[in-house]
Order: structure tokens, then sequence, then C-alpha cells
């Protein structure tokens, strides 16, 4: 039988609908050969939202969104609206579709792979092998508890005020995506936090510790962030997945990204309890390059590939598609921010093309 699914486009800007052209075809490609049948509707965000109804979240869209079964986004901005006020700005469209979602778990992996470990900024025998997935809170701690502000002292000098605390009810909800995460890789879990200075941290620490009896397959390891960033430039390998809070996560995923030292290969999920999740490559819409067609497809596709897995439960067609990116990279074809010597230089395009015969299309 097939299983149908509903699933907003949000092209955006620059590169956007180039990259997002790609992942549609992919997804019509694997919809084809494993039963599934993708009903797609695109809507507005970003740049072009402004542009077309002078705001960067329609309500509309929000709506197509919510109604959906998962939420596939390319790349928001460029230099036309970077003058525009705060509200006006198209960042403002991305943040008001994770508060409208209610999106409070981000999941970026870093996973090295074998044809691109040249791209790497530390050695081979350090990152060969790396696969890490990073569990970071978005939307409590720091950078939403109240209070915050910068506030006159009594003696009239100035003082800026942010305060980072978590419920008990919101860091299990991120430990049971955590450690769902966790199950569905290498059943290890690794929670960073800051426990021996923050009681914030020392109660982030009890509840993850709590949940673990929940989980029993899953083996719970506990680092200070410190620790923790030290580790993953120092020996990555020992790492699955990391659960983190949100100021910790928004470093130590970067960190975590880098050590792949390619942004065009970097997808993300964005989740809530329930409702569709965000699928969008790590990279922003490279306006210097869009309507070229060389931007890179694949954190794109890649980013189809987990929404295939966390989203609509469908990890063969998730892996099919991880193969397919394996498959063209082994055939040496790389697009111009991924090319080294020998290669075969392809554009957007051509690579999409190339992902499809390899899923055995066409
Ligand atoms: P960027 O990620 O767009 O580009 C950085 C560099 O990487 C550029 O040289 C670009 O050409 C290259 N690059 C990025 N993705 C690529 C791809 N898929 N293929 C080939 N090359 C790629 O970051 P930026 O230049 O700092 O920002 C450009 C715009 O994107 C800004 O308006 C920024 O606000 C926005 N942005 C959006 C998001 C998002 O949509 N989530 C994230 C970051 C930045």
């Amino acid at each position: 039988m097939t299983q149908s699914f509903k699933i907003t486009l949000l092209p955006g800007d620059g590169i956007g609908p180039e990259i997002m052209a790609v992942a549609v075809d992919v997804l019509n490609e694997i919809g084809k050969q494993s039963n599934l049948s993708f009903e797609f509707e695109e809507a507005l965000i970003g740049g072009a939202a402004i542009d077309a109804r002078g705001e960067p979240l329609p309500p509309e869209t929000l709506e197509i969104c919510k109604q959906s079964d998962a939420v596939l986004l390319a790349a928001i901005g460029g230099y036309k609206w970077d003058s525009l006020p705060r509200h006006l700005r198209p960042e403002t469209g991305l943040l008001g579709l994770r508060a409208g979602l209610e999106l409070f778990a981000n999941l970026r992996p870093a996973t090295i792979l074998p044809q691109l470990i040249d791209a790497s900024s530390l050695k081979r025998e350090v990152v060969e092998g790396v696969d890490i997935m990073v569990v970071r809170e978005l939307t409590g701690g720091i950078y939403f508890g109240q209070p915050r502000g910068i506030f006159a002292t009594e003696t009239g000098e100035k003082r800026g005020v942010n305060t980072m605390a978590y419920t008990e009810s919101e860091i299990d909800r991120i430990g049971r995506v955590a450690f769902e995460t966790a199950r569905k890789r290498r059943q290890k879990l690794c929670s960073v936090d800051k426990a021996n200075v923050l009681e914030v941290s020392q109660l982030w620490r009890d509840r993850m510790t709590a949940l673990a009896s929940e989980y029993p397959d899953v083996e719970l390891t506990h680092l200070y962030v410190d620790n923790a960033a030290m580790q993953l430039v120092r020996n990555p390998r020992q790492f699955d997945t990391i659960v983190t809070g949100n100021l910790f996560g928004d470093i130590l995923s970067d960190a975590a990204a880098m050590l792949t030292g390619s942004i065009g290969m970097l997808p993300s999920a964005s989740l809530g309890s329930s409702g569709p999740g965000v699928y969008e490559p790590v990279h922003g819409s490279a306006p210097d390059i869009a309507g070229t067609d060389r931007a890179n497809p694949l954190a794109m596709v890649l980013s189809a590939a987990m929404m295939l897995r966390y989203g609509l439960n469908q990890s063969e067609s998730a892996d099919r598609i991880e193969e397919a990116v394996l498959k063209v990279l082994d055939q040496d074809y790389r697009t111009g921010d991924i090319m080294s010597e020998g290669m075969t230089l392809l554009g957007c395009r051509a690579m999409g093309d190339a992902l499809i015969q390899a899923i055995g299309g066409k």
C-alpha cells in the first residue's frame, strides 16, 4: 500500500529554490521506488515573502506548515533585505516559524564522509569515522530566561542581565528526544552541562539521570561543557549523541559541524513534541552564487533524508538517500565548494541528475 505524506516546501531565497528543486526530484524518485507518495505544497518565507506580502512569515505560510506532516526549508536572506528593520528581516521569519511550530529540539549531525576527509581542519587520524549527532535545546535556557535586559544600578552604572533557567518539564522533553535519537544510532548519549558551577545544570543532570532508567538500552554519560569542547577536538570519535542546553549547544554544534569542514554538506532538523518538524541545511542562502547553478544541493538532500528518518519514520528510504550521496562522491563528482584535484566538477542540477541515477532512476 502506498503511504502518503503532505510536505510543505519553503524554498526561500538565494540558492534556496535551486537546491530545493533537487531535493524534490530525489524525494519523488525515492517515493516511486518505495511506495511513498509526497504531496508538496510551496509557501513563502524570508525575503521572497517580504517582496510578495510585505512580511517574512505570512500567516498563511505558518498555517500551511501546521497542516503538513513535515516542512522542508532551503535558506533565507540576502543583501537586498539586510538593511530592513528587525521585524521585517528574513531571519525574523525563521524565528517565527520555529516559535509557531514550537520546535524545541535541534538535531545537527556532524559526520565525516570518507571522500571529504581532507576538507577537515583536523588530522585525518583524529576525524576518520566521526559520526556525531548534537541535540540542542532550542526554546529555553539563557536565550529566553527572565529577567533579561540592561538596567541602571543605584550608582548609575549599567548592568547587563540574562538568566539561564530550565524547568523539569523542559529538560525532560529535550531529554526524551535525545534518548530516542540515540536509540536510532549507536545507543550512546552524552549529556553536557556545567553542573559543577550552575544550579540549573545540576537540575539538568538530575533529570537526565532520572530519564535514563526509561531507556536501559542507551548508555548515558555526563561531561562538563569545557571538557566537552576539548574532547570534541581531541578525540571526537568517542561521541555518538550529545544532548545539551541552548547556549552550550549553539557553540558545540558549530564546533562539531566544523570537524567536517564543508558547510554545503550539513543538514539539520528542528522538532517539537507533536506536529511537523522543520528540516533544513545549516548553510545560508549563499547570495554570492545564487542563480549560477553552482550551489551544492547535498545538505538540502541530506535534510530531506533526516525528514524521512526523524519526521516520517521512513529509515529505509533515508538510508537510500544517504547511500546515493556517498555513491556520487565515490564517483568523484563534486560541486565547486568541495572540489579538489582530479574530481569532476558538476553544477547543482547535474549533481541532482547524478543522485537520481545513483538511486537507480532514469
Ligand atoms: P552562507 O552559508 O549563505 O554562505 C557562506 C559561504 O558558503 C558563501 O561563500 C557561500 O557561497 C558558501 N555556501 C553556502 N552554502 C553553499 C552551498 N550549498 N553550496 C555552495 N556554497 C555554499 O552564509 P552567509 O554568506 O553568512 O549568509 C548569506 C545569507 O544567508 C545572509 O542573508 C544570512 O542571514 C543568511 N543565512 C540564512 C540561514 C538560514 O536560512 N538558516 C543560515 C545562515 C545564514
